[in-house]
């Protein structure tokens, strides 16, 4: 990379081990995914563990450290290289201020848990968890209180996610949002806007899905010899801390095709926020996307903006009924509807871009009382049901299609549901400040769209933070009024 600075050169070199480590971390959790036999499953994550250990040493390393902060003092920094100071910090100030002790405890407790939530899911009973999320909220707490926060502690658990996102602005968000979204239901409702649609119950062959989600990926173009395609149990994208190797997964259920292809189609949006990123950029620090939020802003974006709407189906139709010959019998206007089904449901992955974020407004609330300690965490079930009940008009009949349905806090990812309402609000600014995205569509100008995600956002990487990306990118700061306009006029 053209560093100027002599320093921020040394940094960089010192650095390219720490990149290494986390390239090959990746690999593992991929391969994990992916390959692994289930019984690799021990050696695979002590493997991930020391190489995380390893990470922290060389970052903690006096010499790196004091690098770093000598290269605070310098005046003239370009961006860039004020962006890999800004990103070293970020990683140095857990390392600094959450002691060693906590992050292993947190390790433990979260692993356990993992096998208590299956456990627990299976039976469909919130008791036998409930130890275990107690201690993770507990250890949640202490964190946040290490890190340090102004208003709520929440707010620093946001932080680890998204950077420089507090608790004041997703109340913003959701205080618009709410609203509006409860309005539309309303009203789609009254006009009584599809349910359900018979393709859901449709078996598919996955060969032929196979085969229509690379001509329908292919339509909009990739590059072929940096981008792959597998199969895991949970669809994800990973960069491999690298633009020159990005890989998706997808999951074939056995029917109901809009899973495989939306899901793709969402993993291919995170693909190619990394594919794009400017390769000078690469084996540093700001080589990768800003955060989750605006990750999920990018998959969200071609997956429900684009992938959902009529004039991509225009284009899509003929690929998807000459692989899938049940489709003959049904109209575009069919596969539009079967595509944008609205439905209160129990089940947060199963949402669609109307009630999904009632889902996510649902879990920050009660995050956000037990990390505050307003709440018990035996109360969570019956409140779960509550708020359900009130924001969907659905009651879950047990906690396994209830407060049990995510795997996030087993894992301790407390102030990570937030990213995912953000990505939507952040995808709609994105689609206006394009201006004519349907007209560009219609005419397959997909080169263009990239060409504009590319030069706005992804090529910076991590260089600006998530808030100013998306200034410079729509002009504004998140303004959710965008997500309800969309949603208003696409679903009338
Ligand atoms: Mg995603």
């Amino acid at each position: 990379m053209a560093a100027k600075s002599e320093v921020i050169k040394e940094i960089l070199e010192r650095y390219k081990t720490i990149w290494a480590l986390n390239h090959a971390s990746a690999v593992l959790s991929w391969d994990r995914e992916v390959n692994m036999p289930e019984d690799g499953i021990g050696g695979r994550s002590l493997a991930s563990a020391e190489i995380a250990k390893l990470i922290q040493k060389l970052m903690l390393d006096e010499s790196f450290v004091k690098l770093i902060d000598r290269a605070e003092e310098e005046k003239d920094f370009t961006d860039v290289e004020k962006g890999i100071i800004r990103m070293l910090k970020r990683d140095l100030k857990f390392y600094r201020r959450v002691p060693p002790e906590v992050v292993a405890e947190f390790a433990k407790v979260t692993s356990e848990a993992f096998v208590a939530w299956r456990n627990a899911k299976e039976r469909a009973d919130f008791k036998t968890f409930a130890p275990y999320l107690e201690r993770i909220v507990e250890l949640s707490r202490v964190i946040a209180d290490k890190l340090g926060y102004d208003e709520h502690p929440y707010d620093a658990l946001l932080d680890l996610y998204e950077e420089g996102l507090t608790s004041r602005d997703v109340d913003s968000i959701f205080s618009t949002l709410e609203p509006g979204i409860r309005r539309l239901l309303e009203k789609l409702e009254a006009r009584g806007w599809p349910k359900s649609h018979p393709l859901e119950e449709e078996p598919y062959d996955r060969h032929s899905m196979e085969a229509a989600i690379r001509e329908v990926l292919a339509l909009i173009g990739y590059p072929e010899k940096r981008f792959r395609i597998d199969v895991s149990p949970h669809p994800f994208t990973t960069g491999l801390a690298s633009p020159f190797d990005v890989r998706i997964t997808v999951r074939y259920p056995p029917k109901d095709f809009r899973e495989p292809l939306f899901s793709a189609v969402h993993e291919f949006g995170h693909a190619l926020y990394e594919l794009q990123i400017d390769e000078a950029l690469a084996f540093t620090p700001v080589g990768t996307g800003v955060s989750l939020g605006v990750h999920e802003s990018q998959s969200r974006f071609w997956e429900n903006m684009i992938g959902r709407s009529r004039e991509f189906l225009l284009h899509i139709a003929p690929i998807l009924r000459r692989h899938l010959p049940f489709l003959a019998k049904y109209s575009d206007d069919d596969l539009y509807y079967y595509f944008n089904i609205v439905r209160p449901s129990l089940i947060r992955t199963e949402a669609d871009e109307v009630t999904y974020n009632l889902h996510i407004l649902l879990r920050y609330r009660l995050e956000k009382l037990m990390i505050a300690g307003e709440v018990k965490v035996a109360d969570i079930p019956a409140l779960w049901n509550e708020e359900m009940e009130r924001l969907l008009g659905v009651r879950p009949k047990n906690d396994a299609e209830g407060v049990l349905q995510d795997i996030h806090w087993s894992h301790g990812s407390i102030g990570y549901f937030p990213t995912y309402t953000l990505g939507n609000v952040i995808a709609a600014q994105i689609r206006h400040a394009m201006g004519k995205l349907d007209e560009m569509i219609a005419a397959g100008k997909f080169n263009e769209i990239k060409e504009w995600l590319r030069e706005r956002i992804h090529r910076w990487g991590a260089v600006y933070p998530p808030k100013e990306i998306v200034r410079r990118a729509t002009g504004e700061t998140y303004n959710p009024t965008y997500l309800l306009n969309y949603l208003e006029n696409k679903y009338k």
